[in-house]
């Protein structure tokens, strides 16, 4: 997207991180945790410095890592090569961008649950594919095997999902990962698997997709240690897939960024045996989680409670408010809370919605306060 004078516009998270900092607003819209992530893998991180680790590292990502995702991968039943089945990348933004770029072109369809995440329909846009959006309705945002099944033409080469999804912070159930599992079998679709919130989940554990029947060999499973460790800022993600897809987006990759992250990676190599770590950042969230869903409720919003994510949705209809894309330019002023319109998760020229996305990975003092600012809406 560009504005009037032709510069690219800014993305809707970067817009509402400015307008927090412009305002002093409680910044409840982009995704990024306000406490750091685990002391020994910032510790290891500057010893890699300290020690050396500053120039090109490997194509693929170090062979440390490598091997320390092909570990972690193993709890899910997986038993990867780390030397052709696992790819290091600037974060998933990377992964996904590369996966599409390389997968898709002119003439290709690509599935996307609606609401979805920004970069993804921009991936598609640059790869000349045609996005097809297939909406989860609120509040449930269940997968709707039969509207996922109606949208499949013969162009349809990839459906990219997303669980725990960002912004409904749904968990797709083992039935839902089966249906889309079942159609992309049917129509010989690969599915790329977003799955950077795997170990945020508050009721249930998470599934990938990748491990449901026929789908292995037509899945890129992806992930990132910016959500799962806390530091969003580093840009340290991954991919596993049959080796000649990992060939395919590593040719793309190799003239996007070449490499990254040379000292983060054995950082976080090291960070991926922490267990205990995926635990606690899993209680804070949910009590978060809790917390936030709690405070929305009380200040008049109907809240859809989230399963797995940074992010819950709330309806401000009942508050008065029909646009929430409105809402969140007044916000700051009307109660000095930032979030972000859900609109910014559909297609464009989509119908207004009063729906609204506020983050709840923030210290619990945070939370309170922008729960008690959002409580004087009613008032
Ligand atoms: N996918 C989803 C669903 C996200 O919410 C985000 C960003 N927070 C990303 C991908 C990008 O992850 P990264 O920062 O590792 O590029
Ligand atoms: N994923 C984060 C979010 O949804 C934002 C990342 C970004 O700013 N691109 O808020």
């Amino acid at each position: 997207p560009h504005d009037d004078r032709g510069a690219p516009s800014p993305t809707i998270f970067a817009e509402m991180s400015a307008l927090a900092a412009r305002t002093g607003a409680i910044n409840l819209g982009q995704g990024f945790p306000d406490t750091d992530g685990p002391a020994s893998l910032l510790a290891d991180a500057a010893a890699a410095i300290a020690g050396g680790a500053n120039q090109y590292p490997p194509g693929r990502g170090v062979p440390e890592l490598r091997a320390a995702v092909a570990a972690h991968r193993t709890r899910y039943g997986f038993d990867l090569d780390p030397d052709t089945e696992v790819l290091v990348t600037a974060g998933a933004t990377e992964a996904l961008t590369a996966s599409i770029l390389a997968l898709c072109g002119p003439g290709d369809e690509v599935l996307l649950l609606e609401p979805y995440y920004d970069s993804y329909v921009a991936a598609v846009a640059l790869a000349g594919a045609t996005p097809v959006p297939v909406p989860l309705q609120w509040p449930s945002f269940t997968v709707d095997e039969a509207a996922l099944a109606a949208a499949v033409t013969p162009r349809a080469r990839l459906l990219v999902l997303n669980s725990p999804h960002n912004p409904t912070g749904r968990v797709l159930s083992v039935a839902e990962l089966d249906a889309v599992a079942r159609l992309a079998v049917a129509h010989d679709l690969l599915v790329l698997s977003d799955e950077v919130y795997e170990h945020l989940t508050y009721d249930a554990p998470h599934v990938p997709i990748a491990t449901r029947p026929g789908m292995a060999e037509r899945t890129i499973s992806v992930s990132s240690a910016g959500k799962t460790f806390s530091v969003t800022g580093w840009k340290i993600g991954w991919l596993h897939a049959r080796a000649d897809l990992v060939d395919a987006v590593l040719a793309v990759k190799q003239y996007l960024t070449y490499v990254n992250g040379s000292p983060f990676q054995p950082a976080v190599a090291r960070a991926l045996t922490l267990e205990d770590w995926f635990v606690s950042a899993a209680d804070s969230l949910r009590a978060g989680r809790d917390l936030l869903v709690g405070g929305l409720s009380a200040a008049g919003f109907e809240v859809s409670v989230p399963e797995g994510g940074y992010f819950v949705i709330a309806d401000a209809a009942g508050l008065g408010f029909a646009d929430g894309r409105a809402l969140c330019a007044q916000l700051p002023t009307l109660c000095g809370v930032v979030g972000v319109p859900f609109q910014a998760f559909l297609r464009p020229g989509a119908a207004a919605s009063s729906l609204v996305r506020f983050a709840f990975c923030k210290r619990p003092e945070v939370i309170a306060e922008a729960s008690a600012r959002l409580a004087r809406l009613a008032g």
